[in-house]
């Protein structure tokens, strides 16, 4: 196991958006975690990446607590994109590619195996607010990527998508996982947890209500029961 989620709460005052979260995950599997809104996706996530810190319990990598100082370790597409609007696509990717410590040469040769890769390379030196909300979101994926890490956070990462882009982001990130990622996304659909993942942790109202192998839950709750939310 490569990350554990070990017994974690967060409270903001008196309320408490994730209550006793406990999982553990492999090297190089993509691990769901389901819930409706507000079910605590995001303060998870922004207690992974060292954003947050746990109220009571701890997160670790490879037995090691997780802080900001691991930031060149992990990619984390945030669910509201962090996109500078006004900046170049390769101004925007350089910006934060160079932030996580890559040099400019490889932060280039990078985005340029994306950007062809994803089908976009003339969107190379437009300015971000000039893409379409499904390119802007290839963009914030390939900033999330580019300097290969280790751990890659992916919230909601399909919404708002139409279907030819959802199946190209889905390929690239199980291309990711084959490469040897270790993912965890988000979603509230069960039919991308479902198609991408072995293991799944579902989410109600800050606390779990299961976490564990996808064939054992399904046979336990029966698949209609396990839909948390329809779209
Ligand atoms: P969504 O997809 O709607 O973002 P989510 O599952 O990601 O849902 P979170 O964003 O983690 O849910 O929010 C969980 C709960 O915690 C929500 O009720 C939210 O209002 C609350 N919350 C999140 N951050 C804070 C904060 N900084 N202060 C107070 N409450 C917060």
């Amino acid at each position: 196991m490569v990350l554990h989620v070990h017994n974690v709460t967060k409270s903001f005052g008196d309320y408490t958006a994730v209550n006793e979260l406990d999982f553990t995950i492999p090297e190089q599997e993509m691990f769901g975690l389901l819930g409706a809104n507000g079910a605590g996706k995001t303060t998870t996530f922004r207690m992974i990446i060292g954003l947050l810190r746990p109220t009571k319990g701890e997160i670790t990598w490879k037995g090691q607590q997780i802080d900001q100082s691991m930031s060149s370790l992990i990619g984390y597409l945030p669910e509201e994109r962090g996109l500078y609007p006004k900046l170049k696509v390769s101004e925007q990717l350089l910006y934060f590619a160079r932030l996580r410590g890559m040099s400019k040469a490889d932060a280039n040769k990078e985005m340029d195996v994306w950007l062809e890769r994803f089908k976009v390379p003339e969107y190379k030196n437009k300015r971000v607010e000039e893409l379409s909300k499904g390119n802007q979101q290839k963009i914030q994926l390939i900033s999330s990527v580019l300097h290969k890490p280790k751990l890659l956070i992916l919230d909601e990462p399909f919404s708002g998508l139409d279907p030819v882009n959802v199946e190209m982001l889905k390929e690239a990130v199980i291309d990711l996982r084959n490469q040897g990622t270790t993912i965890v996304f988000s979603s509230h659909r069960m039919e991308h947890v479902e198609e991408l993942c072995e293991n799944l942790c579902i989410l109600q109202k800050g606390s779990p209500v299961v976490a564990g192998h996808l064939k054992d839950i399904k046979r336990s709750f029966g698949k209609k029961n396990v839909v948390v939310h329809a779209d």
